[in-house]
């Protein structure tokens, strides 16, 4: 596979509090990912984890710092956190349904002016989603909700992204669907280096994919470690992560 990819930034998080309207829902989260990292946010609902992501991405009130290999995020507009180098796919996939695949693909790119390694990684995604070329022509929301999934994921990619922030990838998926996402994504994190921070209800899965785990309760961050090491421990999965 052709490297494509500016390798992954390391993202560094201090204090990290956050609102809607006047009521504060992160209460000053410190947390890390390395550069080339995968890290995984579990919590159970309402925890606080697409509020996390959001922060990050200028879509919410926030306080404290978020530096992303020495630039500050917090307090930016969206399209500045995407130039900076971070891709957020949200919680429902967020791709436009009335456009075709590959207008989606490039939507992704929009702030990119190197037109040749455009077309360069449309080629490498297409190859590596290949259902997305069979269906290049079609319709964005005509797709099943395991594609649309993809090509929101595509979509991000296309930014060429050193952070990328996906919320519940596999919401609405069928357990098969999901688990081929995760090794997709595994495989991108490998070969790209590509920074991951994910949100995930189902842990199981998430664990068997990412290096770092951290534990979101009610807007505060309550345990972190290796993936081996929360998923050794019994207490923690079964106060926090329900398996
Ligand atoms: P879920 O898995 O259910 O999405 P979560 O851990 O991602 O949960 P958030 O969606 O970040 O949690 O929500 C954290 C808190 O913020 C919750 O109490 C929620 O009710 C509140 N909240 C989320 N979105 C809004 C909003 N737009 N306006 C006001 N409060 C919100």
């Amino acid at each position: 596979m052709t490297a494509l990819a500016a390798s992954g930034a390391r993202l560094e998080v201090s204090a990290l509090h956050a609102s809607y309207g006047s009521g504060e829902v992160l209460h000053g989260l410190d947390f890390h990912v390395e550069a080339g990292e995968a890290v995984v946010l579990l919590g159970a609902n309402g925890a606080g984890k697409t509020t996390t992501l959001r922060a990050l991405s200028g879509m919410v009130r926030t306080r404290g710092s978020a530096v992303l290999d020495g630039q500050r995020l917090l307090g930016r507009p969206v399209d500045h956190t995407v130039r900076l180098g971070v891709a957020h796919v949200p919680q429902g996939r967020g791709v436009f349904g009335e456009l075709t695949v590959e207008e989606n693909l490039r939507a992704g790119a929009y702030l990119r002016r190197d037109r040749a390694g455009v077309e360069t990684d449309l080629a490498h995604w297409y190859e590596v989603f290949p259902r997305l070329a069979e269906r290049r022509t079609q319709q964005a929301g005509g797709m099943s909700g395991g594609e649309q999934q993809m090509l929101a994921v595509a979509r991000a990619l296309m930014s060429r992204p050193r952070l990328l922030m996906l919320d519940e990838p596999s919401l609405g998926l069928a357990r098969i669907i999901t688990r081929r996402l995760f090794d997709q994504l595994g495989e991108i994190n490998r070969e790209q280096g590509t920074s991951m921070l994910i949100v995930e209800q189902n842990a199981e899965l998430a664990l068997a994919f990412a290096h770092r785990a951290y534990v979101l309760e009610s807007g505060r961050l309550v345990r972190t470690g290796t993936a081996a090491e929360v998923r050794a421990d019994d207490g923690l999965r079964r106060a926090y992560l329900g398996y």
